[in-house]
């Protein structure tokens, strides 16, 4: 079922083939990337203002728009509408600020290999494809879109895959791009079927926007590659209620019915979503769809994206507008992914009010103040990780090393850090040199 705005859009490009639409390959293949084939398939001029800019803009960062992604173009609200906002190139994305940068996360930086970022121990980002059916105009690698130059061959895509093999600690890797949906079938199954003969890969995760902006992605041949590796975890990236049509929903289904769990990650942006109601609308609709809200970003200090930016307070009230109010699965957890490559750091409301030695006072989403008396009698045992030694039953692989890292090591009875000092503090640095001089 195609609606009457999606049916005129066929008709402009070829015809009108109904079985073109649902092609995953014509859809991509009839990306619009130009100003004329945008105006010509949604009938309609947009401002002279916007023709001047449009080269300028797309020069630096180009523009691609699945024709089934600008069908849900609104054309009579065109300024304010969340899926033009999201995918058509607009004046303010030339705006560097000063606090803007081409690689605010880092990712480069934190990459042992081209392609890959290790950030966290157990973990690692593995980008194995560079192109995206649409360019999201709040993309945070937007230095990268369009860039012929960046496109993982195969040879790099193995040095990725040698790495993990040879890091026991990653047990979970999280294949992204770009949209790692993009890939042929073909090309994704040899991927995952090398990191699948790698014993210390627990789980393989996939981020894709492909539900969103090109659903007829998700075949009964894709389903079937990836059901041979699972355990999979699929992530996608609901912006706006709007989003949820009923290709998505199809799309959603089939990967739900075949037993991978689905997450989303939204990002937060001005003039989108940067609304409780908004947000609130759309956890309900991908939770119906079994969906699980992931992570509500922060948007990024990405060059080009100051115009989507809101303050932090916005996720903050948006999250206060949740908690509580409505299922705790559809709250998603809100990060901030601090630059220069701090990761991701989650904030929420203070539910904490106060405290003393045997009672703490919380407050609810209502604001109901409540007490809770703390036990009396709760003996604190020192921990040395001799866990064989330990009442508590955990069974551990033998003698799995393990160091405690940041806050984690200060709280840790078995490591003598009391404190955690910056790299290259003066004052340490002076007390360093007054004890070399006392030896
Ligand atoms: C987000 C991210 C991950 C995954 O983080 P989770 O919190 O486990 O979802 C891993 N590596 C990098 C570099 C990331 O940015």
């Amino acid at each position: 079922m195609i609606s009457e705005q999606q049916k005129s859009i066929l008709k402009e490009i070829d015809g009108g083939k109904l079985s073109n639409w649902m092609d995953w390959k014509w859809q991509v293949r009839h990306s619009v990337r130009d100003l004329e084939t945008f105006e010509r398939l949604l009938d309609i001029k947009v401002p002279d203002t916007i023709r001047e800019q449009y080269k300028q803009i797309t020069s630096k960062f180009p523009m691609s728009i699945t024709p089934y992604y600008l069908s849900l173009i609104n054309t009579d609200n065109l300024e304010n509408d969340p899926i033009f906002k999201q995918s058509f190139p607009v004046i303010d994305e030339l705006k560097v600020l000063k606090t803007d940068m081409s690689d605010p996360l880092s990712e480069d930086r934190d990459s042992p290999v081209p392609g890959i970022t290790h950030r966290y121990p157990d973990r690692v980002l593995f980008l194995v494809s560079n192109t995206c059916a649409m360019y999201c105009r709040h993309c945070t690698r937007k230095r990268r879109v369009g860039d012929q130059d960046s496109i993982p061959g195969k040879a790099q895509i193995l040095k990725g895959i040698e790495y993990i093999k040879k890091t026991p600690r990653i047990r979970d890797v999280l294949l992204s791009g770009g949209d790692p949906f993009l890939l042929s079938t073909k090309y994704l199954d040899w991927i995952m079927t090398e990191l699948r003969k790698i014993d210390h890969v627990e789980i393989i995760r996939i981020g894709t926007r492909t539900p969103v902006v090109l659903p007829y992605r998700i075949t009964d041949e894709l389903i079937n590659m990836l059901k041979k590796h699972q355990p999979v975890w699929i992530n996608s990236h609901f912006n706006h209620p709007r989003e949820i049509t009923n290709s998505s929903r199809t799309a959603l289904k089939k990967l739900a019915d075949a037993g991978f769990p689905l997450g989303n990650q939204s990002v937060l942006l001005a003039g989108v979503n940067d609304c409780p109601r908004i947000m609130k609308s759309l956890v309900h609709k991908l939770a119906f769809n079994r969906v699980r809200p992931y992570y509500l970003y922060q948007c990024d200090l990405s060059e080009g994206l100051s115009h989507f930016r809101t303050p932090i307070g916005k996720g903050i009230e948006i999250l206060e507008s949740l908690i509580g109010h409505t299922s705790g699965f559809c709250v998603p957890t809100y990060v901030i992914d601090a630059p220069g490559g701090g990761g991701k750091i989650p904030v929420m409301p203070n539910y904490l009010i106060s405290w003393s030695t045997n009672k703490v006072i919380l407050r609810n989403y209502e604001g109901v103040i409540s007490s809770y008396k703390e036990p009396d009698s709760y003996e604190p045992y020192f921990c040395d990780r001799n866990c064989a030694e330990c009442d508590l039953e955990l069974q551990l692989e033998d003698a799995q090393e393990y160091k405690a890292v940041g806050i984690e090591k200060l709280l840790a009875d078995y490591d003598k850090a009391i404190s955690l000092v910056p790299a290259n503090n003066p004052r340490y640095k002076r007390r360093n040199n007054d004890d070399k001089k006392k030896k």
